[in-house]
């Protein structure tokens, strides 16, 4: 956890500095109260304005003391906070895909939210309570050896007593802390999906089925939650008992010492008072260690999100497509049992456009994603100008292309920023693209033009819009691979058609269309039609060839013919 405080050092300095001497501070009341009382019994008048007096100035600089302790602990708290966000939401964005996807998105959303929540409640507070309720227990047996030494002790055997009681508890609670964290991921999962299915759920009419799965998730956590409220309450409840019993010693022992005339009322008055400062600290010292043990875990959680490092390409050769692509004996499996590409080899040349046909599950999109580095799991090579992408330097290698999906991803930003994401093309370069992509169809339409905010998931746009928007978002990179994965499927025949042709008219750029579109004027202006089979490629040639050798292209054009869906 320090890691996360390392920046804020004056500010740390600051909250312990104040939380020594508002503690001390307040310790010492009880040396002020006997002051009091013995002045009263005393009759001493003068004495007693001059106490008053000094009184008033104590209690203001007491309040200024633990004002400013309260303002910097909390600014601590969240600076600290603020730092793990950082951290770990920075670790999870340099995932690389394939790792990204071993886990839930809501994972990573509770553990922002609600492990962050408990870092908070269970660790930072706590520790702060620590600190100046241990200054406080220090500073105030030097006070209680000054008003009696017997007392002292006995009070300390008393007290030995008690540091038994977080000892029987903090395992316990731990396991339960950590139950009750994943509960929470789990359910926040199950709420994030019935969300996202909201237009499922509402026209199918399974409203009904859905509140009855919140409603059992919603129950398991808040039972999680409950049976760490249980071990607390048990926690407080024989800590608070202790502490009475401490208070019962000194309250009889001082009052016996009173009767032997050992002792004045006014120092008993002070013992009672800072024997409290004995024991309360210690309650929450004790209720406070367990609660840091149990968020021992979820801290580890957020250490390993922060500390992510991608493994997956290290190499450092600066990238280059000036020849060609060639992928060579290409194999690759999402898991170990089921191969999804096998021994495919391919050679894309630079400016050329390609078709990638199939039929649904025969690997085109696993391809698509080994070619632009989203997996580095793959055997064979997959080669930029005869350097493999392992020994590439990513992020540059990333330059190189830009993948246009069927389900394109819209911030809730302007279009304008959709289709720039923060670059800053020239005016030229920004009206090709729009052009090129069918953008400067639509936008006009849109009251703000480019600036139109786009709302969460791209409600106010249609499906072809938003394919238009990823072409322009592409096309502005001028990046020598484009590639289209359905990118054109939302979009009506004749802007599609619009689009394809002007993107297969460009020269320099590799084209490469995933489509389901087997038309033929469509692909006749491809240079190349890949037809993929099983994960491996059946046929490459020319739309003429393939089709005029009749085999498995000619036969699943045949097919699509009668089955669209194919
Ligand atoms: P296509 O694009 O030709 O429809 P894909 O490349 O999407 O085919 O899928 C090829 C095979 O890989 C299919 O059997 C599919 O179920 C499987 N597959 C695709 N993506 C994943 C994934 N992320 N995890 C596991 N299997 C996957």
């Amino acid at each position: 956890m320090f890691r996360y405080m390392k920046k804020n050092k004056g500010l740390i300095i600051l909250t312990i500095l104040f939380s020594i001497l508002s503690s001390l501070s307040f310790v010492l009341i009880a040396i002020l109260l006997k002051n009091i009382l013995d002045t009263a019994t005393s009759g001493d008048m003068d004495g007693f304005f001059r106490i008053l007096f000094f009184s008033i100035i104590y209690f203001a600089v007491l309040g200024l003391f633990a004002f400013l302790y309260s303002l910097f602990s909390k600014k601590l708290i969240c600076v600290i906070i603020n730092t793990i966000r950082e951290k770990v939401f920075g670790g999870v964005i340099r995932h690389n895909i394939q790792d990204f996807h071993k886990v839930n998105t809501a994972d990573r959303l509770s553990a922002l939210t609600n492990d962050v929540k408990m870092v908070e409640d269970n660790y930072l507070l706590p520790m702060l309570d620590i600190i100046q309720n241990g200054i406080i227990f220090i500073s105030s047996w030097v006070v209680m050896l000054y008003f009696d030494i017997i007392v002292t002790f006995c009070v300390l055997g008393a007290i030995l007593i008690m540091l038994i009681v977080p000892g029987l508890f903090g395992s316990a609670m731990q396991k339960r802390q950590k139950r009750y964290s994943d509960m929470l991921s789990v359910f926040t999962g199950h709420t994030k999906d019935m969300l996202s299915g909201f237009e499922v759920i509402k026209s199918y009419g399974i409203r009904n089925y859905i509140l009855s799965k919140f409603d059992k998730s919603n129950q398991a956590t808040t039972e999680a939650k409950y049976s760490v409220e249980k071990i607390t309450a048990a926690n407080e409840s024989v800590s608070m008992m202790l502490a009475i019993f401490v208070q019962v010693i000194v309250i009889f022992l001082s009052a016996y010492f009173i009767i032997t005339g050992r002792s004045t009322v006014g120092a008993m008055i002070g013992m009672v008072q800072v024997s409290a400062n004995l024991s309360t600290p210690l309650l929450m010292i004790f209720d406070s260690t367990p609660k840091i043990k149990s968020v021992r875990p979820i801290i580890d959680r957020l250490n390993d999100m922060a500390d992510y490092t991608d493994n997956s390409f290290t190499g450092s050769i600066k990238p280059s497509y000036q020849q060609s692509l060639s992928v060579k004996d290409l194999s690759f499996s999402y898991d170990d049992n089921k191969p999804v590409l096998k021994g495919l080899s391919l050679d894309i040349e630079k400016g050329k456009k390609y078709a990638l046909v199939g039929r649904n599950g025969s690997g085109k999109t696993t391809l698509i994603k080994l070619l632009t580095g989203n997996y580095s799991t793959y055997r064979g090579s997959i080669l930029y100008d005869n350097v493999d992408i392992s020994n590439l330097d990513y992020e540059k290698f990333t330059k190189l292309s830009a993948t246009i999906h069927q389900d394109v991803y819209m911030f809730n930003e302007s279009i304008y920023d959709n289709i720039c994401l923060h670059s800053d093309p020239k005016d030229d370069q920004l009206q090709k693209a729009l052009e090129s992509s069918g953008v400067s169809r639509f936008i006009h339409e849109k009251d703000n033009g480019l600036d139109t905010v786009v709302d969460e998931n791209g409600v106010n746009l249609s499906g072809g819009q938003k394919q238009r928007i990823a072409v322009a978002r592409a096309l502005i990179q001028e990046k020598p691979i484009l590639i289209l994965d359905e990118g054109t499927s939302a979009i009506d025949r004749q802007t599609a058609h619009d689009i394809e042709s002007r993107l297969l008219d460009m020269e320099g750029l590799t084209l490469i269309t995933v489509t389901h579109n087997l038309n033929a004027d469509a692909l006749e202006q491809y240079d190349k039609i890949v037809f993929m089979k099983d994960g491996a490629i059946d046929e490459i040639g020319t739309y003429e060839e393939l089709i005029n050798r009749g085999g498995g292209f000619y036969a699943f054009s045949q097919m699509k013919l009668n089955d669209p869906t194919e």
